[in-house]
């Protein structure tokens, strides 16, 4: 089968490696149909010093595809069924993975295709209860971006930051794969957005996915303009993962009482804050990462009733790292995916 797998930091070979073996008991074999990036996937590229992980690696963290061979004493699964797999091996065994928490797990073995071998092979093995029935109405490509995409921005906003219908967000880098999905759960909910982008093409397409203010960050500086439209309130709720050239400003137009929930820090991860702010006004931030499988039940869920992944690109197994670069240079609006 093929694989594709991560030799040294920056190169990437795609190998002809051995089929895995029949999986065992309570394992599934499922032939992968695509794999969703994401910017751990570029982090992974770049290499990473807290990183604990052994070269080669098979690269991809968020993937769909359909179960091959059911191993013994898997009754919930049969050949042919459209799955998608969670994107971390937990233990199954502990307080948070038996309700359903896995990314609390006391004992997780890694995140797939970061720490361990990913899902950019042909076929993996996976425990079942790490696998999710896809519904008949979503495609590959789209269930492909439910176990990290989609999810996060569930548990972002919906688990930690308690959105409510009628509050007011800003969802900062409204055109990056998790921006343009938190614009939608949000629209769906509800709410006013305001996004921040950076260029005027980008500020289109986010207005045409329902934000209702777009601003374009390298022209314009988004704390002064959240704060006219709110009317110097500022927002219930901030939605972060760019980091540090965003995050002071985020925690500067939320308003009294505001929440800030954050899984990500692509510019940089040290910000300085003013603690007298944070408990005078009575912020409350969330650091987020990964979902539970409720997430991701109710991500597919969502998907088959018309809330669908905005889709930058797709490209083969063979361009993942063309794919890459894409993502890495922030020109992309939405997911990028690769299809096998
Ligand atoms: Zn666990």
């Amino acid at each position: 089968m093929r694989a594709l797998t991560l030799v040294a930091d920056r190169k990437l070979e795609l190998i002809d490696a051995p089929d895995p073996p029949a999986p065992g008991a309570g394992e599934v074999q499922v032939r992968v149909k695509a794999v969703a990036l994401n910017h751990i996937d570029v982090w992974g590229y770049r290499g990473m010093a807290f990183a604990k992980r052994k070269l080669p690696l098979v690269v991809g963290a968020e993937a769909s595809g359909e179960i091959a061979v059911v191993g013994p004493g898997v009754s919930t699964f049969k050949p042919g069924d459209r799955v998608v797999m969670y994107g971390a091996l937990t233990c199954g065994t502990c307080k948070a993975c038996k309700e359903g928490r896995d990314n609390l797990c006391e004992n997780v073995q890694g995140i797939m295709g970061f720490h361990i071998d990913g899902f950019s092979r042909d076929l993996v093995n996976m425990q079942a209860r790490l696998v999710i029935p896809m519904p008949a109405n979503v495609s590959f490509r789209d269930a492909a971006c439910a176990p990290i995409a989609f999810s996060t921005v569930e548990h972002m906003l919906f688990d930690n930051a308690k959105l409510e219908p009628g509050e007011t967000i800003l969802v900062q880098a409204g055109g990056s794969g998790i921006g343009t999905v938190a614009i939608k759960m949000a629209k769906a909910l509800g709410c006013t957005v305001i996004t921040t982008v950076g260029d005027d093409a980008k500020a289109e397409k986010a207005k045409a996915l329902g934000a209702d203010h777009v601003i374009n960050y390298k022209t314009e500086r988004f704390e002064t303009i959240v704060r006219k439209l709110t009317a110097k309130k500022g927002v219930d709720v901030v939605f972060e993962h760019t980091g540090a050239d965003t995050f002071p400003g985020s925690l500067l137009v939320l308003k009294r009482g505001g929440r800030l929930v954050t899984c990500g820090a692509t510019s940089g991860p040290t910000v300085t804050f003013n603690l007298m702010q944070l408990f005078q006004q009575q912020y409350k931030i969330f650091g987020s990462f990964g979902a539970s499988m409720r997430n991701i039940r109710d991500s597919l869920a969502k998907m088959a009733g018309g809330m669908l992944p905005v889709i930058d690109t797709e490209v083969p197994l063979a361009d993942f790292e063309r794919g890459l670069a894409r993502l890495e240079s922030r020109q992309v609006f939405g997911k990028i995916v690769v299809t096998f």
